[in-house]
């Protein structure tokens, strides 16, 4: 596997099991039907216990019966995952950084107690819904409101693209608090802790994607949906929580693609010394060496930069908008290069056979969610400067 600079050196004994282990996993339990899952638009449910078991969701979380291992640890798990598919790794990114890294960071004892357990197990699946249709990239513009009736609040409103919401048990639904809002009009944000079980909660799955196809994504409608109290988010207001989430969410997404896109050079690289043409292997052209060699130097600035990361999360330094300087590059890169992989792939590289058109589509949705590569230009525009430019 691709690791020129020898990153992989330094990792201590977790770490390399940790890798280990998922890597095996993806090998034997996820490449053999991967591609038919895409094909199918399907995701295989049956290997979210598993994953479960084998401590995917939040490892990187204490507590709870969570293993708290290093944050390199919990990324290198991210790009074992998407070297397998971009569905497998969203799955545990929602899971993990999306749903129980709101409840470990801003639930009660008893919301920690009833859903953490659950979830690290895949007992319970959650997932995570801030996107609307008509709100976007500008999330705190959502309608979706939350009126206080007694000691419930009533929720209404839509949610849209959210990753496992027709399978999920739970639903983290960030909505306005009118009742606590002073014109009566618009209100905090706050977390609602929604079981998709409850009357008026419908989740229609979204079933034209050409992208990120082995991952089930669907939309939230809440209406009229009743939830006790106890079912709101105590410890955050305002959107500090859904933000939040997402800065965990997009650094698992950085490691992500690097797997991603490490996939389609191993793919390539082993291509380019099979394939013959012209009377010899294709690797022997220096054209097709010079796309290997810009492939593995674009990989390894992305792998530092993830490191890098790893090591100021570590230490409680690392700043939202390194991150999305991570994810932006990361992901910009993984979609280039897997587009270079397909093109030495030639023919046999728009099958499913071979990953990297699968990998190239995927990145469509990666580089579109938690945050458009645009909005982490300006997220960047606005660190560098000192002048927001979202408007
Ligand atoms: C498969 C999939 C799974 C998803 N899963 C989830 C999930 O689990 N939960 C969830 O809440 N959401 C989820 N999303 C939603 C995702 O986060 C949004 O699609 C994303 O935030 C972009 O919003 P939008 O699609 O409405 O695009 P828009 O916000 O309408 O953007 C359209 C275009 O305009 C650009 N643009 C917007 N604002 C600006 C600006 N100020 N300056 C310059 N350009 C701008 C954007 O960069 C983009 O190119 C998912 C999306 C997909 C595709």
């Amino acid at each position: 596997m691709l690791d020129y600079v020898g990153l992989e050196a330094d990792l201590d004994r977790e770490e390399r099991m940790i890798r280990d282990t998922a890597r095996r996993f993806v090998d034997e339990q996820v490449r053999p039907d991967v591609g038919e899952h895409f094909e199918n638009g399907t995701f295989p449910t049956e290997l979210i216990p598993e994953m479960g078991d084998l401590g995917f969701y939040a490892p990187n979380l204490d507590g709870y019966g969570l293993p708290n291992v290093s944050e390199t640890a919990y990324g290198l798990l991210m790009q074992e995952l998407e070297a397998g598919d971009s569905g497998l790794r969203s799955m545990a990114s929602v899971q993990g950084a999306l749903v129980m890294y709101p409840i470990h960071a801003f639930g009660s004892e008893a919301q920690k107690d009833e859903w953490l357990p659950e979830l690290a197990t895949g007992e319970a699946v959650g997932c995570f819904g801030l996107t609307e249709p008509e709100h976007g990239s500008d999330p705190a513009a959502m309608e979706t409101r939350a009126v206080r009736d007694g000691d419930e609040y009533v929720l209404n409103g839509s949610k849209t693209w959210i990753t496992n919401s027709p399978i999920a048990d739970v639903a983290v639904v960030w909505a306005r608090d009118r009742s606590a809002a002073d014109d009566g009009e618009t209100g905090p944000v706050r977390g609602f802790l929604v079981e998709t079980d409850r009357d008026g909660v419908t989740t229609n799955e979204i079933e034209e994607k050409l992208s990120l196809r082995a991952s089930i994504t669907g939309e939230i409608g809440l209406q009229d949906v009743r939830v006790p109290d106890s079912n709101v988010l105590p410890g955050v207001e305002g959107m500090k929580g859904p933000l939040s989430c997402l800065t965990q969410a997009r650094y698992g997404i950085a490691w992500g693609a690097v797997g991603a896109a490490r996939d389609c050079f191993e793919t390539a690289r082993e291509y380019a010394g099979d394939r013959e043409q012209f009377g010899g292997p294709i690797a022997r052209f220096q054209l097709q060496q010079g796309k290997l060699a810009e492939m593995a130097t674009q990989i390894t600035t992305s792998q530092l930069l993830a490191h890098r990361l790893a090591e100021l999360k570590e230490r409680g330094e690392l700043r939202p908008q390194q991150v999305s300087m991570a994810k932006r590059n990361n992901v910009r890169m993984a979609r280039d290069q897997s587009r270079v992989a397909r093109e030495i792939l030639g023919g046999n590289g728009i099958t499913t056979d071979y990953p990297p058109m699968r990998h190239m589509a995927n990145m469509e949705t990666v580089y579109t969610y938690e945050g458009t590569h645009d909005i982490h230009t300006l997220i960047l525009g606005e660190d560098l400067t000192g002048v927001a430019a979202y408007e």
